[in-house]
């Protein structure tokens, strides 16, 4: 019974690894006993967080790579490959943000949004796929967010490849069924992470966003991890083209 709650034997990918919600899954995916590799640009950030659990006698590893960039992508899949035998988990967490309102981004700011948020995600999964299908219980989470599912002060183009990602989700999750590839996407509302420290630490806003979640708190990184987890044990084996959101019922909430 317990063995459906768990994680033993498999092989987990998480990029962004080193902090927020990405090192939340990276723990919880190694106290269930998965082998983990988290991928991160800051090359020391991931060496003292990959020395950390291996000193704890975790099977971590890691490397310093870019998912916006073609060759980074092609690393991380290789390197993980190669350090972990296959590829069971497939963790898309990378995503950044850069607040504006719409007519104030260039078109730089644009495509270096898609690039990190989204272009990482469909070739991530694109490289990962005959990896995932080796083990022959592949499991992908992609990193959503309310912000494609509702309309809140992130900046559209940020709105926009969360929306892209859900649908992706649903798409591979049909297509990728055969080769026995799940394929789900988690939706954070407001969490506290590095990345949105500053719009946290905005009280005004904090207390206008507690206001509108019937749960009447930010989340806390740990909230998305388990989910992530569970979404890759057999437990969660019948589970595929879902989007679970996971906001304090923020969108569930109408007036
Ligand atoms: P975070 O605190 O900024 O952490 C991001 C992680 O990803 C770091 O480990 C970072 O390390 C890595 N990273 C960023 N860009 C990268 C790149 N191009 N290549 C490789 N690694 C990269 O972010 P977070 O708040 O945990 O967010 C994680 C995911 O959740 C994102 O997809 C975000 O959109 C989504 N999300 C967050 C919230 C929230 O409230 N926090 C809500 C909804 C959705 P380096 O900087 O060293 O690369």
């Amino acid at each position: 019974m317990n063995s459906r709650f768990d994680l033993t034997d498999n092989r987990a990918l998480i990029t962004g690894g080193t902090k927020g919600i990405g090192l939340a899954i990276a723990e919880e995916f190694l106290a269930f006993g998965a082998q983990v590799t988290i991928v991160a640009r800051n090359a020391a950030e991931v060496q003292k967080q990959v020395e950390d659990w291996q000193g704890k006698g975790l099977k971590a590893f890691g490397l310093a790579a870019d998912m916006s960039s073609v060759a980074g992508r092609k690393e991380a899949i290789d390197f993980a490959v190669g350090k972990m035998g296959a590829i069971d988990s497939l963790i898309n967490n990378v995503g950044t943000n850069n607040r504006k309102s719409t007519l104030e981004y260039t078109l730089d700011e644009y495509q270096a949004l898609l690039a990190t948020n989204l272009t990482s995600v469909f070739e991530m999964c694109r490289l990962a796929h005959p990896h995932l299908v080796k083990g022959g219980k592949g499991s992908i989470v992609n990193i959503g967010s309310i912000a494609g599912i509702t309309a809140v002060p992130t900046g559209s183009i940020y709105g926009m490849t969360k929306a892209a990602i859900a649908q992706l989700t649903k798409n591979l999750a049909v297509e990728w069924a055969k080769d026995r590839i799940r394929v789900n996407c988690i939706a954070p509302g407001f969490i506290r992470t590095p990345l949105t420290k500053d719009l946290l630490a905005n009280q005004s806003f904090v207390e206008r966003a507690q206001a509108q979640i019937p749960l009447g708190r930010v989340g806390e990184s740990f909230e998305i991890g388990g989910l992530a987890a569970f979404l890759c044990m057999p437990s969660g084996g019948y589970i595929t083209g879902e989007t679970v959101v996971v906001d304090g019922g923020f969108t569930t909430k109408g007036i």
